[in-house]
């Protein structure tokens, strides 16, 4: 009775003196467990009451506007409770939901038919297991319906499941697992990861519930955004305070598809993903954000060097899990950093390590650093650092970003990636890049984590009639797909120019018969290709624009817009150094004064990079 709302003389209620007098009556000497059934009752009567309402109202303003009815926003909290802690843990979501004025409904299982599913928009699932893996009372029909043919396709949902059990059971939270595990099978989209709470319910409940909450509120603010009647006013704000871990959303892969030849020396991929359902949007030029996991060839084999049980434990961000799991999922193993260097020399006492470490060696220990995996330190100094010493040194896995390969204009909820995937064998044995080896191996269906990087300084011009050169060799060219079907569907009249290059025509020629087809329609204008290694003597996107100087130089003083992406480090100041002498000599100006040209091209924001 304690935990109810203080009872004061005069309570702020909306009841009648009768009722609230009943209500007193009939709560009084209750356990916690018979008052959060009482509380699920009330909301489950009251979301049917709402639900009838919404009805009358969707009804009176289908004919006037029925899209903005039928896209309005709820979240659905969903419950199976044995014990109370589900239905705690729903109320308290709820109630946080309802406090920020997110649409939200809390109910329970034995409340809840399919058919309500079949239009839910976003559901989270708290629910508890019972002894063997069974469900709680009030959620055996739910299970039952779910599991049956019956059970609708889902390809509108987003959710996340809560599993509550106890791990001294060996069907440790079963229910949750096989309700996340349905809802994916039909279709819907988990939004993260499921967690499984043990007897210790706060540790994983609250980062969970938290989740919940940025992403319901992520949600929300993009339907609002979407809404045509909504106010967007303080959303942005909002936004760009969520941690941007927190915003990633589940998209399923659509494609996968190597776009270079079994003999090209690059294992290119086309990666197309779906984004139904997720609410994502982006811009040609923005960027995508996958959170990926290492390679589990390079983890095994990392473990094995060390010879560690995988299911050795470790401690990160005060909870403990495997080694394996830590160096899967969350460390960099791809791309290591000194202290792991520090580390070894500490435990192997190596002299080639220590000497390395000497700052008259900077310049050789970063060559190691660029070229090294943990693997290789580890097979090459032969070291056995101490397992959590060993996360200690490394640093948080990052989400990966590539640069979005289409344009929403012309693909509708789908977005497209160009990726290259990284494999090679040294010494040790085969290598592979991190994201690149994790988005190469995934399936039609797989899921990813992603979320949208808006990168405002790679746009096309705002006047269609202004002609563009991008120039992007390798899978550089992303954006550029993504510009051109843009400009193409806008039916933007400026002229449209491309420089591509990669090592050999027949086999890695991106998207070959895509920029054919605009050439052939005109909406391509001019093609200039570089094709590094199929002659005695290489030949580079440079060389292209430098034969073709004076009609890039005429292009830029009718105002084009230049694009360059692709690789950081060699190729964008190469070609940054050669536009600046083609400057120099088609307007016969000196260093200086080809420089300025350049510098107030980059000002007037007609001279955009994205080079990493
Ligand atoms: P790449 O290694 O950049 O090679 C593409 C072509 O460029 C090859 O013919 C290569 O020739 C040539 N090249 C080498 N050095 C050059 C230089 N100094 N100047 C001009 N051309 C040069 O291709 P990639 O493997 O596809 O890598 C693309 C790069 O773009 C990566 O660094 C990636 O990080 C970056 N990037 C990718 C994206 C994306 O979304 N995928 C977006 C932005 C940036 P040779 O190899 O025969 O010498």
């Amino acid at each position: 009775m304690s935990n109810l709302a203080p009872v004061t003389a005069n309570p702020i209620h909306p009841l009648p003196v009768d009722r609230w007098t009943q209500l007193l009556r009939l709560t009084e000497g209750l356990d916690a467990h018979q008052l959060w059934w009482l509380a699920g009752y009330a909301s489950a009567a009251a979301t049917a009451k709402a639900s009838v309402a919404s009805n009358h109202a969707t009804i009176a303003t289908t004919s006037t506007n029925a899209s903005s009815v039928t896209e309005e926003f709820q979240a659905t909290v969903l419950y199976g409770s044995q014990t109370g802690n589900s239905a705690k843990l729903a109320t308290q979501l709820h109630q946080s939901l309802s406090a920020q004025n997110i649409p939200t409904r809390l109910i329970r299982a034995d409340q809840y038919s399919l058919k309500q599913l079949k239009d839910e928009r976003l559901l989270y699932v708290l629910i508890s297991t019972q002894g063997d893996g069974d469900p709680p009372e009030d959620a055996r029909a739910f299970i039952e319906q779910l599991g049956s043919k019956r059970a609708p396709k889902l390809k509108q949902l987003q959710f996340a499941v809560l599993g509550l059990g106890d791990s001294s059971y060996p069907k440790f939270c079963e229910v949750g697992k096989q309700i996340d595990a349905r809802l994916t099978e039909l279709g819907a989209v988990r939004l993260f990861e499921r967690a499984d709470v043990d007897v210790e319910i706060d540790p994983v409940a609250k980062p969970w519930l938290e989740k919940a909450q940025v992403q319901a509120r992520q949600l929300h603010q993009q339907s609002t955004q979407s809404s045509p009647k909504s106010s967007t006013k303080n959303l942005s704000n909002n936004v760009a305070v969520l941690p941007v871990r927190l915003q990633h959303v589940q998209a399923s892969v659509i494609a996968n598809q190597r776009i270079t030849t079994a003999q090209s020396v690059k294992d290119v991929r086309h990666i197309e993903l779906s984004l139904e359902g997720t609410g994502l949007h982006y811009q040609p030029g923005d960027a995508l954000a996958v959170i990926v996991s290492n390679p589990s060839i390079t983890v095994d084999a990392i473990i094995s060097l060390l010879a560690i049980s995988p299911e050795h434990e470790v401690q990160l961000d005060g909870k403990r899990l495997s080694l394996r799991q830590a160096l899967l999922e969350r460390r960099e193993i791809t791309r290591v950093q000194k202290p792991l260097v520090q580390l070894l020399a500490q435990s192997s006492r190596d002299v080639e390590l220590t000497q390395l470490l000497e700052p008259a060696q900077g310049a050789a220990l970063n060559a190691l650093l660029q070229s090294l995996q943990l693997v290789d330190w580890l097979a090459r100094f032969r070291a056995k650092p101490d397992a959590q010493a060993l996360v200690d040194s490394l640093r948080a896995l990052k989400p990966r970003q590539y640069s979005i390969a289409s344009a929403q204009s012309l693909v509708g909820e789908e977005v497209h990636l160009t990726v290259a995937h990284v494999s090679y064998e040294n010494e040790f044995g085969s290598r592979f890049g991190a994201a690149s080896h994790h988005l190469a191996n995934r399936k039609v269906d797989d899921l990813l984590s992603i979320s949208v990087e808006a990168n405002e300084r790679f746009r096309l011009p705002v006047d269609d009639a202004r002609p563009i050169i991008m120039i992007g060799p390798g899978t550089g060219v992303a954006p550029f797909r993504a510009f051109l079907q843009e400009r193409v569907e806008r039916g933007a009249s400026g002229k449209n120019w491309l420089f591509f290059g990669n090592t050999q025509f027949r086999h890695d020629f991106l998207y070959q018969l895509e920029w054919q087809q605009w050439l052939a329609r005109k909406q391509l204008h001019r093609l200039d290709v570089a094709f590094s290694r199929d002659g005695a003597e290489k030949v580079y996107v440079q060389d292209r624009m430098r034969q073709q100087s004076r009609e890039l130089y005429r292009w830029l003083e009718e105002g084009a817009s230049l694009y360059l992406c692709g690789d950081a480090t060699r190729m964008a100041k190469d070609v940054d150094r050669c536009l600046r002498e083609i400057v120099a000599q088609e307007a016969g100006v000196d260093n200086d004064a080809a420089s300025q040209y350049v510098l107030e091209l980059i000002e007037n924001g007609r001279y955009q990079r994205d080079v990493y």
